[in-house]
Order: structure tokens, then sequence, then C-alpha cells
């Protein structure tokens, strides 16, 4: 069993350091399932790249990062008073994320002198401070703790209807509240490196440290290469019944079990495209299914995408062969094309 993801080392480290360049102050984001690396491969990364900063995710997250970064770490979630108490030796690298006013006295009441960046609310409606308490939170948090700047975090500016620039826009008018607040360093994401540019003509004065993940990590995809072990293979007869759903095949031809499932965040859908009634139709031509409930795989078979032939299974997936196709030895691996911030691997090999 195993869920691999082969890394082009040489090719990766390129692409970090180009990004690096591009990416004057840039703050490296390692959270959650590491984007598919793991969050500790993703700090010694970072280390190796030699930002001051890296960013995580959550609290919990701080231990796996804080024996292999060695600079300072931002907690990207904001701190509530429900949090456990800082392990002592991080006092001194954590930044805290403060998005309430409330928040600010508690946090300082538990660790006077903290490091803290303010959250100001942006048209994500996630967490943040409204134009007036940042003011009146910014003296507060200079006179009481470590004022390390502003956060502010933008929508995705490639998807969903806003407008080419919109995040441009929405940053100028934020950067406005943040001199208005006395502040000097923001800490920014999902804004282009031309907006960034931008952004650093016209506020001459402000210090922009950019937060990247998917976009260092993930971001030149042909580094990477999702592969799943075939782990049998078995001839269907027409008729033929399979699988925990007892369904039947409706022509003779091959079934496909290969590693990767639910327990590595492999879901039904597709990973990209979409699946027009008619492309779904051809599928099921090819996979001998009827059209309801054939879904296409992340499986890919000499660059052909393979159909679940059910619902994948907790750590494999049944796939069907299309007719005609190569039938694979077993031990073969296969492509998978997964979205890496969904996805565990068993194995991360880098070559
Ligand atoms: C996750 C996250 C980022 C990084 O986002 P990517 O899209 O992976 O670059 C930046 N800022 C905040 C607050 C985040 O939660």
């Amino acid at each position: 069993m195993t869920l691999r993801l082969t890394v082009h080392g040489s090719r990766w480290r390129n692409h970090l350091r180009s990004v690096l360049e591009q990416t004057p102050g840039l703050v490296p984001v390692a959270k959650g399932n590491g984007y598919g690396f793991t969050i500790g491969r993703l700090a010694r990364r970072a280390d190796w790249l030699g930002t001051d900063a890296l960013a995580v995710g959550t609290y919990a997250e701080l231990s796996e990062v804080a024996s292999r970064f060695s600079g300072d770490l931002l907690v990207l979630t904001p701190w509530r008073p429900y949090e456990p108490a800082l392990d002592p030796a991080l006092t001194r690298r954590v930044i805290h994320t403060v998005s309430r006013p409330s928040d600010l006295g508690d946090l300082l009441a538990r660790q006077p002198g903290a490091r803290v960046v303010l959250e100001r609310m942006t048209s994500m409606r996630r967490h943040g401070l409204s134009a007036p308490d940042l003011w009146s939170l910014a003296g507060a948090a200079r006179a009481r703790a470590r004022l390390e700047g502003v956060a502010i975090h933008l929508p995705i500016a490639s998807t969903g209807s806003a407008a080419p620039g919109a995040n441009l826009a929405e940053a100028r008018a934020l950067m406005d509240d943040v001199i208005g607040a006395g502040i000097t360093t923001v800490w920014v994401s999902h804004l282009t490196a031309a907006e960034i540019a931008t952004l650093r003509q016209q506020y001459a004065d402000l210090t922009i440290r950019p937060r990247v993940g998917t976009g260092l990590w993930l971001g030149d995809r042909g580094a990477l290469q999702g592969s799943a072990v075939v782990q049998d293979v078995h001839e269907l007869g027409r008729g033929e019944r399979f699988g925990y759903r007892r369904r039947s095949a409706l022509r003779s031809g091959h079934l496909l079990v290969a590693s990767g499932g639910t327990a590595h965040g492999l879901g039904l859908a597709a990973p990209t495209g979409a699946g027009t009634l008619r492309a779904r139709a051809a599928t099921a031509a090819r996979g001998g299914l009827d059209a309801v409930g054939v879904v296409r795989s992340p499986y890919f078979l000499d660059g052909q995408q393979l159909t679940f032939a059910e619902p994948p299974h907790m750590q494999a997936s049944m796939l069907l062969l299309p007719h005609g196709a190569r039938v694979p030895e077993v031990g073969e691996r296969i492509d998978v094309r997964v979205r890496y911030t969904t996805t565990t691997f068993d194995e991360i090999v880098v070559d």
C-alpha cells in the first residue's frame, strides 16, 4: 500500500528559490497537511530557504515546526482565550494574530509583552478588526505588546466573481487604515507579484510581508507527481458482480485495484475538469457501466483517466479499465492527479 508523491528535487528547489527572489519579505506558510508534503518537511525547507519567519495555521502546529525552522513563527488563526498556554520556550519566537478587541488584553494578561499582529477585517469576512478598532488597539499594542504589524487576508482573486484588480483596490483602502493606525508592516496574502509591486511603489514606507503557501510549494506542478501502485487486476465477465455494492459489469473487461482511498483524502470527485453529461456518457461507454453513478477517478493509465468501479475504500480504490486498454501488471505504478491540499501521501520520495 503506497500512495506516493515524487518530488523532482532540483526542479522544486529551483522553483522555491525563484519565488523567494521574486517575493521580497516572503513568509512561507506551512499548515494543514503541509500542502501534501507534511508540515515538518516544509519547515525544514523554509529554514533552507532562509526566510526570517514561517507561518503556521494553528497553535497545535507549532510543535511540528519549532525544532525544524529557526526563525519567527506566525500563527495565522487568531488567538482566542480558549487556546492552551504556549510552550514557554516559544514565547519569544511566536507572533500571535489578534482579531478582536477583547483578545489583546486577555492575551497580554497571560503573556505580557507578547508579539502580535493585528488582523484587519477584509471582504473575506472571516476574522478581523474594524478600522476604528484597529486604530484604538494599535495604541494599546504599542504600549503593552510588541506590535509586529497588521495582517490582511484577501480572497483568492482568480476565483469567484471578484473583478481583476479587486484585491489591489481593496488592499489600497486597507493600507490607508494601516498607515492611519501608524503601523509600518503589513502581512498580506493572495496578492499577485504585480499587485505587491504596485503597493510597494505607492506605499514606499510600508514593509510588505507576503504570506504564500500554494504558489510557493505547489507553484510548479511539473515538479510533482503522484502515483499509486496496482495491487490487483481481475478479469471481469459480462454480468459478473463486484465490489461492496455488488454492481454488475455491463460488458466484459478488467477490474483494477490500486492503492489510495478515503484515508488518503481521495474523494469521489475528480480533481479537475468539468464532468459534462456528454463526457460522462462517453466514459460510461468506455467503462461499460451505465451512466448513473459513473465517476471519473484521479487515476490515469497510459495518460487515460480511469473511472471508479465504486466509491473509494479506506485505503484502496476499485477502478474499471477502459475497453481495449493495456492491462497493467501487479506492482506497476500508475499516475494519480490529486489535490495536494487534501491528500495525505504514504510516502514522499525526493529524486
Ligand atoms: C492559508 C493562508 C495563507 C496561504 O494561502 P495560499 O493560498 O496557500 O497561498 C495566507 N494567509 C492566511 C491567513 C492563510 O490562512
